[in-house]
């Protein structure tokens, strides 16, 4: 029988809750190897004394995960490869544009497609000559990564991926337009840090979230430029509370240590997530 392994990669930017038990509890139960890898490049979001509450709360839960945890932040020079690479394939380009700026380009142009995280990037930046480019990085802005949308689609060829619940998948990156795989405050991005540490962990089953469902297409794209594995997916279903509304960091009452202080039990949980 083939290893399974799963993950559950939680960002600390808050205590876990009754959302994220369900998510790790799932992605325990569909491996044979569990991971668990902290996603934490948003510096200025995330916090040390999370990650201790994460260990406690999933230890609480009963999992125990592979040691030594993967922490992202320590790992910037992976990431910084994996640009690289897509540098040298001339697939990246700089963007020096603000929120403001897109939003008005957006509006000269009479609009702007969606895409799951909202109107796509209009372009600008592409178009700069070489000169420009260097001449506003002399000039100290501030500026992203965007990945060529069309041109890495070029040159990947069509590409599928496989979700376990909802069956083969035709790959359709185009969705999300030029999107940004380095941030201006972080030199990197959730699709690439993720991606590159699936593979880099031997992940063969992603489990998450059906709200992180459409971002495969992209995490699919960046297996082809970058050569990495392509890993099976699993996208679940989101646990809403009884007002029908997803379970939030910001929800208080519905972490697990509030839950835990409470005098909840993990059995109590476990009926209340409803699941195993
Ligand atoms: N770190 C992401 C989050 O907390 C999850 C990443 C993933 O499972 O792909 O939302």
């Amino acid at each position: 029988m083939s290893i399974i392994t799963t993950r559950f990669a939680p960002s600390p930017t808050g205590y876990l809750h009754l959302g994220h038990a369900y998510s790790a509890l799932f992605a325990a139960e569909k491996g044979s190897r569990f991971i668990l890898r902290i996603e934490d490049i948003d510096q200025g979001r995330c916090r040390a004394d999370y990650i201790d509450a994460i260990y406690e709360d999933l230890s609480w839960l009963g999992l125990r995960w592979e040691k030594p945890v993967r922490i992202q932040s320590q790992h910037m020079s992976d990431y910084q490869q994996a640009l690289d690479q897509l540098s040298a394939q001339d697939l990246l380009y700089p963007c020096f544009c603000t929120r403001k700026e897109i939003q008005e380009e957006i509006q000269r142009a009479g609009g702007a497609p969606h895409g799951p995280d909202g109107q796509l990037y209009p372009g600008t930046c592409q178009h700069l000559s070489n000169s420009e480019r260097q001449e506003r990085i002399d000039q100290g802005i501030p500026f992203a990564l965007r990945l060529n949308m069309d041109k890495a689609i070029r040159q990947a060829g069509p590409l599928r991926w496989f979700d376990q619940d909802k069956g083969e998948q035709i790959a359709t990156p185009e969705i999300f337009g030029d999107v940004v795989l380095a941030r201006k405050d972080t030199p990197t991005s959730y699709h690439l840090s993720v991606t590159l540490d699936d593979h880099l962990q031997d992940i063969t089953l992603v489990t998450r979230g059906e709200d992180l469902f459409e971002a495969s297409h992209i995490h699919r794209l960046l297996q082809a430029l970058l050569d990495l594995n392509v890993p099976t997916y699993h996208h679940h279903g989101l646990l809403v509370g009884k007002d029908g509304k997803r379970y939030a960091k910001r929800d208080k009452s519905f972490t697990l240590r509030s839950l835990r202080e409470n005098g909840m039990s993990v059995d109590d949980v476990l009926k209340r997530l409803g699941i195993f």
